[in-house]
């Protein structure tokens, strides 16, 4: 095959699509000289709004700020349980950890690999028992795929919790028509390079419909600045995203509704050519997914075996998680709320394969051959 060696993520292809616009807009800022909050970090934060559908969007410097921003401002502090799937990304609990909290790990769901709600009521029992208060819940939207807001949010309400979505994966999806960034008190995204909308070093958003949470947040960005960052009134981070950062997202945000139809184009194709072979992953008709990963499952301990194969004849591929939160060194002594059987075992299993819009049919196909003669052989 003429491309190889395959891109797990192409960002080259998108940077050659793009063309000069990016350069264009970094010598604009270069020109104007505004490097911190400049006014490109406004007109992103108005145009995010306008893309999620949410009252507020608030820019910051990674996901991770983003979280640890939001879980600031809701005030978590010691003794307070914050609840999230095992199954995630470090980030995820790591934010609860520095805000002053303490995950408390869930089990995800055979079918979306989401936090299940259903296993919620127990670990609210658990922490309850192990002598914390519970305040929330992060839900992350694993992949590109919303968790199920109709059930989750219910359950949060009867215990009056807060619900945060952790959407580094997500924004641009869609639950039942509404957008991802909507859902909850606030919602956390991260603009890390290979995130379905990257920018070209670290980045993050915040978005929001809470009037109030939004002084106290871009507060706290900025050192927990009051009349002016000399002016503490709270105890902040340094948490704003660069002026560059803003004008390469406005450039690719730009295209990105169109991409998020191609990657959809890309999971279909995948769909068709290995949906009766492995298992892939299911979606639901009220559900879009931006498909920041397409996760297949390998049984029967074949995994590892078939990545270094398809290694071999140049396709790459990721395993996104090899190891649950709870059984992370630095996660392991924190509570799980019952059981992970289902963590545990997509661990084994989960293998990523390369997902970007510009993924072309003739590579897909040879990355679909390549996964069926290797599955057979195996
Ligand atoms: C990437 C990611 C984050 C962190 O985002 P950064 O911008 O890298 O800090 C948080 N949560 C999840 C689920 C992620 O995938």
């Amino acid at each position: 095959m003429k491309k190889q060696p395959l891109a797990f993520i192409d960002l080259k292809r998108q940077q050659q699509r793009l063309g000069s616009s990016v350069q264009d807009a970094l010598a604009r800022v270069l020109a104007h000289g505004s490097y911190i909050l400049g006014p490109e970090v406004g007109q992103l934060e108005h145009e995010l709004a306008k893309f999620c559908g949410a009252k507020h969007a608030i820019s910051c410097s990674s996901g991770t700020d983003a979280l640890i921003l939001i879980l600031m401002a809701l005030g978590v502090r010691s003794g307070d349980a914050v609840f999230c799937p095992t199954f995630t990304f470090a980030a995820t609990a790591e934010c609860v950890v520095l805000a002053g909290g303490t995950p408390v790990f869930i089990d995800v769901e055979e079918e979306s690999f989401n936090l299940d709600p259903m296993k919620l009521e127990g670990a609210i029992q658990a922490a309850k028992e192990a002598g914390l208060r519970p305040v929330g819940v992060i839900s992350v939207d694993l992949f590109g795929r919303p968790a199920d807001y109709d059930v989750l949010q219910p359950v949060c309400e009867q215990n009056k919790l807060w619900l945060l979505d952790d959407a580094a994966q997500s924004v641009g999806a869609k639950y039942k028509n509404r957008s991802i960034g909507t859902f909850g008190i606030a919602t956390a995204t991260s603009f890390f390079p290979a995130k379905p909308l990257g920018c070209y070093g670290d980045g993050g958003a915040i978005f929001t419909d809470d009037d109030d949470l939004v002084p106290v947040i871009k507060c706290l960005r900025v050192h927990g600045e009051g009349k002016d960052k000399y002016d503490n009134v709270r105890i902040g981070i340094n948490g704003r995203l660069d002026t560059m950062q803003a004008a390469v997202l406005l450039e690719k945000l730009r295209i990105f509704p169109e991409e998020i139809d191609m990657r959809n184009e890309v999971a279909e194709r995948y769909n068709q050519r290995i949906g009766n072979i492995v298992k892939v992953p299911a979606l639901r008709p009220e559900f879009t997914s931006v498909w920041a990963q397409y996760t297949v499952r390998i049984p029967g301990g074949r995994r590892d075996a078939i990545a270094a194969k398809l290694k071999e004849r140049g396709i790459p591929t990721g395993i996104y998680y090899a190891r649950p939160l709870h059984q992370q060194p630095a996660y392991r002594d924190y509570p799980l709320g019952g059981s992970a059987p289902i963590a545990e075992r997509l661990a084994g299993e989960v293998l990523s394969l390369p997902m970007h819009p510009y993924l072309e049919p003739d590579e897909q196909d040879y990355i679909v051959d390549a996964l069926v003669t290797e599955l057979a052989a195996s």
